[in-house]
């Protein structure tokens, strides 16, 4: 259910609305919208009527249909914009959102070289995982905390955001001290305890698809997370598996105008793991732009033949720029730019 204020309803008037839904068991969750703020409830089963609609500032009380509601355009009618503390990156916005780095951090000096060219290429966000799912359990599992404590020095010595994966509850402790946005990866989009910790966390939280998860499996595994209190999410289409074999994955593109239609969460796009193979990351990271994405994530290594997973995706750092400079160009013809990271360009013109 969805109680929607009036546009002058007093902060007091929505407290007393919250208050009151929290002493009947359930949980409030405000949402400041640009006209007005709306109240969605969660917790109850069906309708609660305690007379709502009777209190002041109430303008009225909605049932919402859907299965997924705090996700829903319904219930926020606006964007949501994630921001990131001290830094003026935002994902969400009219900006491309750029995150960039090698699948796995495989040791510091590979980190730092990667790190330096995305950074020189206008990458915001540097990812790489120090926790890797891996189909075999005799592939290469990442550094651990060691690959964490890596990513903070590349924070510090690029000004880029950390993107990094959390695959379970001990490392999400982990991951939520170190990194600016933690990863939850398609093989757990519906791990519901782990998605409940991270709606818990204090963190934004990028949510990548699964890989046969249909568009509403995507939206609920997502709800899960708003639902514990984490408004912060960034949904990520990574390719979802089909018959065809040319590819690793297919990325399906059209998720995205669909998934903007219904949710007011920034989506943003993964060639990558989306095709699996180097040649047709250019290609289909041009494409997600042209079709809406906010932003894109991209694996790139200076060493891909010898990297530890995932070497056959991974961009040379000059594809890398150049998939930038065709990238920056689709973004003009739509309005949307990719905005520098100052402290890092600082950095690196010493
Ligand atoms: C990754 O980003 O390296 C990764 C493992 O992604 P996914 O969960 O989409 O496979
Ligand atoms: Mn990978």
């Amino acid at each position: 259910m969805l109680i929607v204020m009036k546009v002058q309803a007093t902060e007091d008037q929505v407290r007393a609305v919250c208050q009151k839904i929290e002493s009947l068991g359930f949980r409030a969750h405000s949402i400041p919208g640009a006209q007005r703020t709306a109240i969605g409830i969660t917790g109850n089963q069906g309708e609660v009527d305690a007379g709502f609609d009777e209190m002041p500032g109430v303008q009225e009380v909605i049932r919402v249909s859907k299965p997924y509601k705090l996700v829903s355009r319904d219930v926020k009618p606006d964007n949501t914009v994630v921001r990131f503390p001290g830094s003026s990156v935002t994902i969400g916005e009219a900006g491309l959102a750029v995150i960039a780095g090698p699948c796995a951090i495989e040791n510091r000096d590979q980190a730092f070289r990667i790190a330096e060219r995305v950074a020189r290429g206008g990458a915001q966000f540097f990812r790489g995982g120090a926790y890797k799912p891996r189909t075999s359990p005799y592939s290469f599992q990442g550094l651990g905390e060691e690959g964490l404590q890596i990513m903070a020095e590349v924070r510090e010595r690029f000004g880029l955001l950390i993107v990094t994966e959390a695959v379970d509850y001990e490392s999400l402790d982990l991951v939520e001290k170190y990194a600016d946005m933690i990863q939850l990866g398609a093989r757990n989009m519906q791990n519901f305890s782990l998605l409940k910790r991270a709606g818990r966390a204090r963190k934004p939280i990028l949510l990548k698809r699964g890989i046969s998860a249909t568009l509403e499996e995507f939206l609920m595994a997502a709800e899960y997370v708003l639902s514990e209190g984490n408004y912060n999410v960034v949904l990520c289409e990574r390719g979802v598996r089909t018959f065809i074999d040319h590819t690793r994955n297919t990325l399906d593109l059209s998720v995205i105008p669909a998934v903007q239609r219904l949710s007011h969460l920034p989506i943003i796009a993964d060639p990558s793991h989306g095709t699996g193979k180097r040649e047709k990351v250019t290609p289909l990271a041009r494409a997600a732009v042209a079709v809406g994405a906010d932003g894109l994530i991209v694996e790139v290594h200076h060493d891909p033949d010898r990297a530890l997973s995932d070497g056959m995706q991974s961009l040379y750092p000059d594809q890398f720029d150049a998939l930038m400079g065709q990238v920056r160009q689709i973004g003009d013809v739509l309005g949307r730019n990719i905005a520098a990271v100052t402290p890092a360009a600082a950095v690196i013109s010493k």
